[in-house]
């Protein structure tokens, strides 16, 4: 698997990624159309918080099973834990020298249209 590092814009927060991105995904939800952020993915485990643990904030909203991080100083959207099968979810952006060139596919999600509760 790839290594990928990232940060947060003002370098509070950072990790390390061990995954092979092979798509990367655009999502229209509530939230995803304000972030507009190119997302990729990995397993939870493989995903490695280095520092800004203090710098994190956590936003949940419908369900509140999904889990979306930001930088608390900089308001940059890190990375997210999906509430659909537990992947973790992460901005590109943030990820050093990442080409998006690189991608095989950038998929179209239709967050929108997932179901919310009442
Ligand atoms: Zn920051």
């Amino acid at each position: 698997m790839k290594q990928y590092k990232g940060s947060c814009h003002c370098g509070s927060v950072t990790y390390e990624i061990s995954t092979d991105v092979e798509f990367g995904a655009v999502c229209d939800c509530s939230i995803c159309k304000r972030k507009g952020a190119l997302m990729g993915f990995a397993e939870p485990e493989n995903f490695n918080l280095l520092t800004g643990e203090e710098s994190l904030s956590l936003y949940q909203f419908n369900s509140n099973v999904a889990k979306h991080y930001f930088c608390s100083k900089c308001g940059i959207y890190t990375h997210h834990y999906k509430r659909s099968d537990g992947k973790i979810g992460f901005n590109t952006g943030c990820i050093e020298g990442f080409d998006k060139e690189d991608l095989s596919e950038i998929k179209q999600v239709p967050g929108s249209t997932f179901s919310v509760v009442d």
